[in-house]
């Protein structure tokens, strides 16, 4: 007879935002007072501001790959896996499982933190042909496929072959494609050395934005002063301008001009996870709305934070204004979260959240960046010095730490062999293939899975 009576505490996704809840959870619960469980498809949190460090050969990919299991103090059940539907009714998440079994998980408590996926339009070839930026196994593709464009390109006696494999599009002016733009372009440059039958003057990088500047958040001085270090490094930048439609071989501009490449990477913004529409809730903009104490109104023990939530914030007190999409508000509204869920255990009040943007820092690769660290505003090496001190700093374990501070050292020492390591090589993976967007079910399939199961139990 199963004579476990604790709650059921529930946290779904192990990002910034879900990290941080359990690992709170850990430190203030008792082991008898709850139990709790995290479900997560990979075994580490993802540091994603540092991906386009791991495309660019900077980083390795698993010194970003923060391990769930690094401490014997780790007490939380973790099911590997995917949640594709949560039915609030019955308080039942239903999971895909590593091995696609699907298991229905109880829970009294839920804390949804499945963070957001690629935001797309509705433009033709687009998820067929682009890559993202938000994966492990996406930097890690884009990485061998730069280093194949330029192999491919140096065996290629054919001119037009030859153009459209060394010129590549960014599109997202944000900083995600800022820096996914900067950090490959310094790839590139460094590695066409090794290419003697390349001529540099070949290779174009394009980051393109319909916004009309550039990280508008950094403000007018610093967004002019990055777009500087862009144009000097030979990057195009193209700004109002968006894509028309993406082909394999080639990508029209809306302002009409067709760039032969094989390489466009889609940063333009996020959405939030699928899983939030299976629960047929109110949104913002796609995003679950939330109050300040990150509970969904009308609805007993679901908490939701992170990219996933429309959490107002309360620091700008704005009518209406809603926390960015940042790790610096996820990790933070974490630590938040598992504080209100253990008021909620112990009947105690809520607090909300309340927390001011600490700024910006964007790593341009080498000795470039711009940050504007808590209203300064800093170019060059001291920018430079702060992206990585603040990356470093939030990094969640010593030996993560460890890791990137060894592999920014031995970069800037060695520099890179530029291998190519074709473990994904053989199928070409876009977009479509990377974010597993069509693994959730709809808010009508999870009630009548959930009815169907209890059938069965009763
Ligand atoms: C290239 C890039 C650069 C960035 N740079 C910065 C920066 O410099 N500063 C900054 O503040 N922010 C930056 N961000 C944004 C920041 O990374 C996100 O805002 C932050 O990761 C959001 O945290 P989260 O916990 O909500 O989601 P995530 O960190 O994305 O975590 C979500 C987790 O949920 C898991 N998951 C997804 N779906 C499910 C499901 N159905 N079931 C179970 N688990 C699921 C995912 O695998 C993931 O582990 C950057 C983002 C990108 C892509």
């Amino acid at each position: 007879m199963n004579t476990v009576t604790r709650p059921r505490i529930l946290v779904v996704g192990a990002g910034f935002a879900g990290v941080g809840c359990v690992r709170r959870l850990e430190r203030k619960l008792a082991p008898d007072e709850a139990d709790v469980t995290l479900v997560t498809p990979f075994s580490y949190q993802l540091y994603l501001p540092l991906l386009p460090q791991v495309a660019s050969g900077v980083l390795t990919p698993q010194s970003v790959a923060v391990s769930l299991r690094r401490s014997k103090r780790y007490r939380t059940r973790i099911i590997p896996g995917g949640a594709i539907g949560v039915d609030l009714k019955s308080k039942v998440c239903v999971i895909r499982t590593i091995t696609d079994q699907i298991i229905n998980e109880r829970y009294d408590y839920i804390v949804l933190a499945p963070g957001s996926i690629t935001r797309t339009f509705d433009i033709p070839g687009l998820t067929e042909h682009a890559f993202g930026m938000k994966t492990l196994a996406e930097a890690a593709y884009i990485r061998d496929h730069v280093i194949s464009q330029l192999d491919l390109a140096d065996a290629s006696d054919d001119p037009a072959e030859r153009a459209s494999r060394l010129q590549f599009v960014v599109v997202g002016g944000g900083y995600a494609g800022t820096e996914t733009a900067a950090c490959l372009q310094k790839l590139t440059h460094a590695a066409v050395k090794r290419y003697p039958r390349i001529d540099p003057g070949l290779i174009k990088w394009h980051l393109i934005d319909i916004a009309p500047k550039l990280m508008p958040e950094l403000g007018d001085k610093l967004g002019r002063s990055a777009q500087e270090i862009l144009a000097r490094r030979g990057i195009d930048v193209s700004l109002g301008v968006s894509i028309e439609k993406a082909g394999p071989e080639e990508v029209t501009f809306t302002d009409g001009r067709v760039v032969p490449t094989r390489t466009l990477i889609w940063t333009a913004g996020v959405v939030a996870s699928p899983l939030i529409s299976t629960l047929g809730a109110e949104t913002v903009r796609g995003r679950l709305a939330v109050n300040a104490e990150m509970t969904l109104p009308g609805q007993d023990g679901v908490f939701a934070l992170g990219d996933a939530a429309a959490v107002p914030d309360e620091a700008k007190g704005e009518e209406g204004a809603i926390c960015p999409p940042t790790a610096q508000h996820a990790m933070r509204q974490g630590t938040h979260v598992a504080d209100n869920v253990v008021a909620t255990l112990r009947n105690q009040p809520l607090t909300p959240y309340v927390h001011k943007d600490l700024g910006l820092v964007v790593d341009l690769g080498g000795k470039d960046a711009v940050s504007k660290p808590l209203g300064v505003e800093l170019h060059g090496l001291p920018a430079q010095f702060a992206a990585r001190g603040y990356h470093w700093w939030a990094l969640r374990t010593n030996v993560a730490k460890v890791r990137v501070a060894t592999n920014w050292t031995l970069n800037a020492v060695a520099g890179d062999d530029f291998v190519r390591t074709g473990f994904q090589a053989r199928k070409a993976a876009r977009l479509k293939d990377f974010e597993f967007t069509d693994a959730y079910m709809t808010p009508e399939q999870v009630r009548t899975h959930v009815e169907g199961a209890e059938h069965k139990e009763a």
